[in-house]
């Protein structure tokens, strides 16, 4: 098996799930309230009331306005669980985020939102519904990786899906998920793409000659680097298969200068899209703020930190208002359904280019520092303004919460393989509408790493840093002993002190949980990229 349950773990308790009629599973221990909608569904705990509230407002809209809404994502690179003023950082940290804090009073604080540990799972899952481990989109595949097929093959998007329901939909930004024929955003199902195949960090290293002079000053290695040919250029491509170069990058001052172009597109399109009759998904993925972070020449010491990385949230939180301040403008607020994100927790690794986490871990690990991320929900007279929910939300949640907003009906997607994802419309849509999910599930590459279920998460493998920030670069993943850690998130949301079975009840029901888990790779087997 290429997931890892630990046998210590989960050997004393029952196999629960199994064997059960398909059409009822029951939940998989005494703590779970989720039941199963189909053997190859997430469990999701049943809210009838509050999703007949919320199709029925949902439905208003519709018959209102005629139109499906319009769904802007906005995903931000490595910014960390604490850096807007929202989520604790702000001004306090020398980065003011006026705009991402507007949003986040006028909308709904989702303060328990979880990412996959790294940047290019995260978007897949995002984008597929499905857990990495699964599709095998754990990491771009690189040149030179001998693989017996390309992991998008049979992939099914929320781009595609919703492009085929009337939506236009659009990536502008960064990508992260694969740059060759095939793989590319307007392969995959977005009707069109302006953006980035790659890191920013990786379109500057080959010019960076303060931190990279041995590969910048020695003509061997930059021709060598050069001859893997990589793609750098910022890329337009469309569902037909055009694909041109907008420019090549090639320096530190067009990269500082990228985000602004993103933006500027972004609006311009929505100014576009907003004069047809499609509604439109628009993913705006930011290249900022991974590190290496350079700060734009209207940026320059905008924050009052003067650090690039602050500077930089600064620079992406005025790119925000400027493009939610667009749809107010055109009248497009009311009808769009917005949500902002980071695709994983900080990269501590390259202090002081990093964000803040008041979590254990960064990016890397699946401690709450790796997964860990600031969300809001926000759409004008649609969502209940000043929200506050510690309930859980997986980002794949918005892969079946654009398609039911979309009005695709998720029952129609195929039963060959398991979604992963929950219809979250309700928890966010209702006034009081609570969460649907009961589990987030942390992987570690193909390994699963850790869980969380209500306020305890339980790790299988932990990674420790062997010096003080470096959890990419010099970190140990280690299988935990005897028992599980646990923590209880609620009095250790830093996760310093396990629970253990000593202080917990539910250690049989979490082993349960994480055994029924593991057992959904068995009935539907991850795809084999032969890596
Ligand atoms: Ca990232």
């Amino acid at each position: 098996m290429s997931f890892m349950i630990r046998a210590a773990v989960c050997a004393a308790f029952f196999l629960p799930g199994l064997g059960m009629a398909q059409d009822a599973p029951a939940p998989a221990s005494a703590l779970s309230r989720a039941v199963a909608e189909a053997d190859n569904r997430q469990p999701a705990i049943p809210r009838p009331e509050q999703e007949a509230t919320a199709q029925s407002k949902l439905d208003a809209f519709v018959e209102l306005t005629g139109k499906r809404p319009n769904i802007l994502i906005f995903i931000v690179d490595d910014m960390g669980y604490g850096d807007s003023g929202a989520f604790g950082g702000g001004e306090m940290i020398g980065a003011a985020t006026p705009n991402i804090d507007a949003l986040a009073a006028e909308g709904f604080k989702l303060t328990s939102t979880y990412a996959q540990y790294t940047c290019t799972p995260t978007r897949a899952a995002v984008y597929t519904g499905r857990l990495p481990a699964r599709t095998g989109l754990i990491r771009p595949i690189l040149a030179g990786d001998q693989i017996t097929q390309n992991p998008w093959e049979g992939e099914l998007t929320v781009a595609g899906l919703l492009s085929d329901a009337g939506y236009h939909t659009l990536l502008t930004g960064k990508w992260h998920i694969g740059e060759t024929e095939g793989m590319r955003p307007h392969d995959v199902g977005f009707d069109e793409f302006y953006g980035f195949y790659k890191a920013q960090k990786e379109y500057t290293q080959d010019v960076y000659e303060m931190r990279f002079p041995d590969l910048v000053l020695d003509p061997d290695k930059r021709a060598r680097y050069e001859a893997i040919g990589s793609n750098n250029d910022l890329v337009y491509g469309l569902a037909d298969g055009t694909t041109e170069t907008v420019e090549t990058i090639g320096s530190i001052t067009k990269m500082a200068e990228a985000d602004t172009k993103l933006k500027d597109y972004t609006i311009q399109r929505i100014r576009e899209l907003s004069e047809g009759e499609k509604p439109f998904f628009i993913s705006h993925s930011f290249m900022k703020v991974h590190a290496d972070n350079f700060a734009s020449e209207a940026f320059k010491g905008a924050s009052a930190s003067k650090f690039p990385y602050r500077d930089n949230v600064v620079e992406v939180d005025a790119h925000i208002g400027e493009i939610v301040a667009t749809l107010d403008d055109l009248g497009e607020l009311e009808n769009t359904f917005i949500f902002v994100t980071s695709d994983n927790g900080p990269q501590m690794d390259s202090w002081p280019d990093s964000g803040y986490t008041p979590f254990r871990g960064a990016k890397g690990t699946t401690w709450e520092g790796g997964v860990r991320v600031p969300g809001i929900a926000y759409w004008k007279g649609m969502i209940e303004p000043g929200r506050v929910s510690d309930g859980l939300f997986d980002l794949m949640d918005l892969f079946d919460t654009s398609l039911a907003l979309g009005g695709v009906d998720a029952s129609t997607l195929p039963s060959d393989r398991y979604w992963d994802g929950i219809d979250q419309t309700s928890f966010l849509l209702a006034e009081d509408g609570e969460s649907k999910r009961e589990h987030v599930y942390n992987w570690l590459g193909a390994q699963l790493a850790a869980m969380r279920m209500r306020e305890y998460k339980a790790h299988l493998l932990v990674s420790l840093p062997q010096e003080k920030f470096l959890y990419i670069d010099m970190a140990a993943v280690v299988p935990t002993g005897l028992a599980p850690w646990l923590f209880n998130l609620y009095i250790d949301p830093k996760e310093e002190y396990p629970v253990g079975h000593r202080m917990n009840a539910w250690t049989a029901s979490l082993g349960a949980e994480l055994k029924a888990h593991g057992a959904t790779f068995v009935k539907f087997p991850p795809k084999d990229l032969g890596l």
